[in-house]
């Protein structure tokens, strides 16, 4: 469903170009959770910026469907790395956002949203503001805004890195279920391994900067599970262990 063709980026910088990703190829199927993980800097969130036309590739492409994935942005829902609710609107003016922006809060739209609150326990929280929920709830929130327009492809850049440890591991058993259940195809961005793994069906490891396609690993005997299981899945630490060596031997 999604192609990452031979990415390469190099950024200007006043000292010098600096090479961000180089030869980047790797491809994601249609329902499939895809995490890409990677030291702090070796280009995972340009890598996702390249797909959503923010950046520009200095060679290469991203494809959905065959066609350039920046001419498609309607079927893409994009959640940047610290994504934030806007403190002053409520929640229903924060998780309607997304549709106000493309013109499309209709009755059918906000139905949807509605219902996507209702369903992930925050129907009672519509008229609060940001500051008055946990954040968890914000996290789900902000999951909920970039479902709203209904995208086909979510691509997620660190949606967690902001939560302390706890609340991490219960938010991402919470949004993995969200878009098991929303039956989207996914691609998360982390440096956070045990999240990688506990996340998705298969894990793509870039090297440090520039980054490189180091590995990839279908985590066939995780699929179905919940990160919880995962995380107690005696598979769990050999897929660990391996990633964490593919990343140590990259600096
Ligand atoms: P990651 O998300 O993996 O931490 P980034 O994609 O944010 O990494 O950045 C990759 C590298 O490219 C970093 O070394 C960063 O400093 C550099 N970089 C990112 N954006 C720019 C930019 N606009 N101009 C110059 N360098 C940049
Ligand atoms: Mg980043």
């Amino acid at each position: 469903m999604v192609q990452f063709d031979h990415i390469q980026k190099t950024y200007q910088s006043p000292n010098g170009e600096i090479r961000a990703l180089e030869d980047v190829t790797f491809s994601v199927a249609e329902g499939d959770f895809v995490s890409i993980v990677g030291p702090s800097g070796c280009g995972k969130s340009t890598l996702l910026s390249i797909a959503v036309g923010l950046e520009d590739a200095s060679g290469g492409t991203v494809l959905l469907k065959g066609r350039p994935a920046a001419e498609n942005l309607q079927r893409i829902g994009y959640m940047p790395q610290r994504d934030e609710l806007f403190p002053w609107r409520t929640i229903w003016a924060n998780v309607t956002l997304g549709l106000e922006l493309r013109g499309q809060k209709d009755d059918v739209h906000t139905a949807r949203v509605a219902e996507l609150l209702d369903r992930y326990g925050l129907a009672g929280f519509r008229e609060k503001l940001p500051g008055q929920l946990s954040g968890g709830m914000r996290q789900r929130c902000a999951l909920i805004r970039t479902l709203a327009t209904d995208p086909e492809l979510l691509l997620l850049d660190e949606p967690f890195s902001a939560l302390d440890y706890q609340t991490r591991l219960q938010v991402s058993d919470d949004i993995h279920a969200m878009i098991r259940r929303e039956g989207k195809t996914a691609i998360l961005v982390t440096h956070d391994i045990s999240e990688s793994v506990s996340m998705s069906d298969q894990v793509v490891v870039l090297s440090a900067r520039p980054g490189q396609v180091r590995a990839i690993h279908n985590l066939e005997d995780l699929r179905g599970l919940t990160p919880m299981e995962r995380r107690r899945h005696p598979r769990f630490s050999q897929y660990f262990n391996s990633i964490w060596k593919e990343l140590d031997h990259s600096g």
